[in-house]
């Protein structure tokens, strides 16, 4: 890991970092964070300067692609967890919801050949016939038809705000929804003792990347989640980052076992 004090060069902006970029230029005033970091952020990682992140990015190429729906003033948080994924699933998409409008782009993409969509919610308000809690297993290739990528479309939003959005989003009523059960979340929680019952985005991910047989993008994933939340923490109490602390750890051996890019 390199020393906190030097910044690395600015990284090509991922499609959360293009709509949060574009969220800004429509706002009529800043976005005050409750509680976040005040002062100068690096625009690659959204840490401060001194924290920043971006020469851990770990992009990889995947299987399976995230659509990521993003409530109205979500791309504006400093702690929204849809980055993390744009920065490690090289196939994100990333689209502000309005219940109003809807953008011709993420339409084409639903409408995209190369990829089946699945709505990842919770199979209980939806009728039973639509809900998958796996994914199909991959059919062999006959008659040179490509197998379709698994398209994950995640609600990053407050719980409140997603089922507004799922409810007023017609356009996702024609597939299926992926919901992720209840001994998967448990099982999930005890692996990773995360507190919260709220999982957050990038961790609803993971979970579907685990699902599409994306292992290492989902290991890497957590991990990464683990040190920009460290990192996070201590920019906000103004101390450096631990190298012993175990989220670095973690990252340490997580990035030994990836395939050199
Ligand atoms: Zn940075």
């Amino acid at each position: 890991m390199k020393p906190d004090h030097i910044s690395s060069p600015p990284l090509a902006p991922h499609a959360v970092s293009l709509l949060r970029t574009r969220r800004i230029a429509r706002s009529t005033k800043p976005f005050m964070a409750r509680g976040g970091v005040r002062g100068e952020r690096c625009t690659g990682c959204r840490l401060r300067p001194s924290h920043c992140l971006c020469s851990q990015r770990p992009t990889q190429a995947t299987q399976a692609g995230v659509c990521l729906l993003l409530a109205d003033t979500e791309p504006l948080k400093p702690s929204n967890t849809g980055w993390l994924v744009a920065d490690v699933v090289a196939d994100t998409f990333a689209f502000g919801w309005a219940r109003t409008e809807v953008d011709a782009d993420l339409l084409a993409l639903l409408a995209d050949p190369e990829w089946q969509p699945y709505i990842v919610f919770p199979g209980e308000y939806v009728s039973a016939e639509r809900v998958l809690h796996s994914l199909d297993a991959p059919k062999q290739e006959s008659d040179g038809v490509a197998q379709k990528r698994p398209l994950f479309v995640l609600l990053d939003a407050t719980w409140s705000e997603a089922r507004k959005m799922f409810r007023k989003s017609p356009y996702l009523d024609r597939f299926p929804v992926l919901s992720l059960q209840p001994e998967r979340l448990s099982r999930y929680r005890l692996r990773r003792s995360t507190r919260s019952d709220h999982f957050c985005t990038a961790e609803v991910a993971a979970m579907c990347l685990e699902l599409s047989g994306d292992l290492r993008a989902a290991q890497t994933l957590e991990a990464y989640l683990d040190l920009f939340t460290h990192y996070y923490l201590q920019a906000k109490q103004q101390l450096p980052a631990n190298m012993d602390s175990p989220a670095c750890q973690a990252w340490r051996n997580a990035r030994t076992h990836l395939p050199a890019s």
